[in-house]
């Protein structure tokens, strides 16, 4: 069936549509009182309406049913969709949009750089959008979700797709990628095509020319983000309900620190690469695509590297603490080493426990609880056939150490106070020391 539709101005129903985004804008403001300076920071765009050729009316154009949003705050809207959408569905895409934007998912997605493109051609990268989009989607939807929103229909929904929750959209791509390819099988999609716009999407040539209102510039949204990751802080200190989610990313915002994912994603990717000689991960280039806190992205695929993970479960370190950074881990090394990479972990108190061999580090199971001494578990990575390539030892560093430097790189993540005491225990010279927060990390919360 062809609709007789075309794009028409409708200047008198401006005003209609521009109420509805105010009514939405209100309902989203009262949903997530947290949010609020964001919610009134988006610029609406009132684009041209497609009508129906006969009645003039404004129809729907299922393109822009999320209101497709920039990364200048532009929201834009397709009066026929605003005009048939009811106002708390609006205001629910107006929430879903700020996520995008403070967390920065057109700079951490796959089309970063690509130039022009123009929408729906099909292809790889059009595929490879639409797997971003989903995957930002869920991270964004987590927190919506957690809040007690409902994801519209069609959307994707962490929650009724049972992916896991606290993930970031890096985590999620490999994850739906899975799903949908279960249900693709089956004829169906997972879930709608829903573009979400440059905000999520990377540049794009379909928004540039609307024009009206600038939006805001990079320093505006540099102080609007500080403004709103305060607002938060001052929120949840306050006791009042902000969920989990938000409150990392204020946190995160925050502080002016340097993400230990970050470092600990550079640090294995170097070593990775200087082991094996045969990876380049390109160690520059994806300085350019900080994520939230600064997650870098590889750029290029490579040999899988081994990697033995050692953990020091002898009790020092609190078991949530080590579960919440098992939990993060699969995701620094996926984008370290690849999505192939192999996973060896062993338990070490003052022993070393027998290895398991994992798919992601949170299904590690800790045994342990004696004294420590690392170098068992140290010893027994190194004995592990094939030879890992690097071996990562999470621990609180009171332990002996091997007196000689391992044959390959020992990246130690340090769990310790902030800032450390004075007899804070130092790692040999040989290894690659990162702090961790003697926090639990996100995802460690129960
Ligand atoms: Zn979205």
């Amino acid at each position: 069936m062809t609709t007789a539709t075309g794009r028409t101005p409708h200047p008198d129903r401006e005003p209609e549509v521009l109420r509805r985004f105010a009514e939405a804008r209100l309902w989203a403001a009262a949903q997530a009182p947290y949010l609020a300076s964001a919610v009134f920071a988006l610029r609406p765009v009132v684009l041209e309406a497609r009508s129906d050729e006969h009645t003039g009316e404004p129809v729907p154009d299922p393109e822009f049913r999320a209101l497709p949003t920039d990364t200048r705050w532009r929201v834009h809207l397709d009066p026929g969709t605003l005009l048939t959408t009811p106002v708390e569905e609006t205001g629910w895409w107006l929430l879903h949009h700020i996520g995008h934007l403070v967390r920065r998912h057109a700079a951490r997605g796959p089309n970063q750089g690509a130039g022009r493109r123009t929408g729906g051609t099909g292809g790889a990268d059009e595929e490879a959008a639409h797997r971003w989009n989903q995957a930002a989607d869920a991270e964004v939807n987590d927190d919506l979700e957690s809040a007690g929103l409902t994801t519209p229909e069609g959307v994707v929904s962490p929650r009724a797709l049972g992916l896991p929750e606290g993930r970031l959209a890096e985590e999620y791509v490999s994850l739906i990628e899975v799903l949908d390819t279960a249900h693709r099988r089956g004829g169906r999609r997972l879930v709608d095509l829903v573009d979400c716009g440059p905000a999520v999407r990377g540049l794009d040539g379909r928004y540039e020319e609307t024009g009206a209102g600038e939006g805001i510039d990079d320093t505006e949204r540099h102080v609007l983000e500080l403004a709103l990751a305060r607002d938060i802080e001052r929120r949840a200190a306050a006791r009042t309900a902000v969920p989990g989610g938000w409150r990392r990313w204020a946190e995160d915002r925050r502080r002016p620190v340097v993400d230990w994912r970050t470092r600990l994603g550079a640090v294995l990717r170097r070593g990775v690469r200087r082991t094996a000689g045969r990876v380049d991960f390109s160690y520059r280039r994806p300085s350019r695509r900080p994520g939230p806190g600064g997650v870098l992205l590889p750029t290029m695929v490579a040999p899988a590297p081994g990697i033995a993970l050692v953990i020091d479960t002898s009790g020092s370190v609190a078991a949530p603490v080590l579960a919440g950074f098992l939990s993060e881990i699969t995701g620094v090394l996926a984008r370290a080493a690849g999505p192939e990479r192999r996973l060896r972990a062993i338990c070490c108190d003052d022993r070393a426990h027998p290895v398991q061999e994992v798919r992601e580090a949170a299904d590690i199971e800790l045994t342990g609880g004696g004294g420590t001494d690392l170098r068992a578990g140290i010893a027994a990575a190194l004995a592990l056939r094939p030879r890992p390539d690097l071996v990562l030892v999470l621990t609180d560093g009171h332990t002996p150490w091997p007196e000689r430097r391992p044959p390959v790189p020992v990246v130690v993540g340090l769990v310790a106070a902030h800032p450390p005491p004075a007899d804070a225990p130092t790692p040999p010279a040989w290894a690659h020391p990162i702090p961790l927060p003697a926090t639990a990390p996100r995802g460690a919360e129960a």
